[in-house]
């Protein structure tokens, strides 16, 4: 190989390099993104299943009492393909490859009083310290 033309193919090499990096961010803030979407609808189901089998919002809910509420595609992070383990309300659902669900959020999670269906589940089990009267509100 000579010199003129070992310099195209090096440029040629670190573009690829670079390239490899920025697609493998974008699929990993996909993953993350599609992550914190299954967590949101996990939570929700979460919720509802607390009402319907009349759990507390304290109580670890078997993962596949929620799971039947959900998707097959949702009850797993997309990176890595492993589902998620059992939680309760009050923590929220968590991933097994660290994707954060509502970051910056203390544990036990608060409801807002916006949502009927939290603030009806924490008022019946006497977590109305934990129902916080605020404009936003949570996925139903
Ligand atoms: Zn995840």
């Amino acid at each position: 190989m000579s010199r003129k033309k070992g310099i195209p193919i090096i440029f040629l090499l670190v573009v690829m390099v670079l390239a490899l990096k920025w697609w493998s961010a974008q699929v990993r803030k996909n993953h993350e993104q599609r992550c914190r979407s299954n967590m949101e609808v996990l939570y929700s189901a979460a919720i509802s299943s607390c009402l319907e089998q009349k759990k507390g919002p304290d109580e670890v809910l078997n993962f596949d009492e929620v799971a039947m509420y959900v998707r097959p595609m949702d009850r797993v992070c997309p990176e890595g393909h492993i589902p998620y383990a059992s939680f309760s309300v009050l923590q929220g659902p968590a991933c097994p490859h660290g994707h954060q669900f509502l970051p910056g959020e203390k544990r036990p999670l608060t409801a807002s009083a916006n949502n009927a269906k939290m603030r009806g589940l924490y008022m019946a089990y006497g977590f109305t310290n934990l129902i916080v009267h605020e404009t936003a509100s949570r996925p139903e």
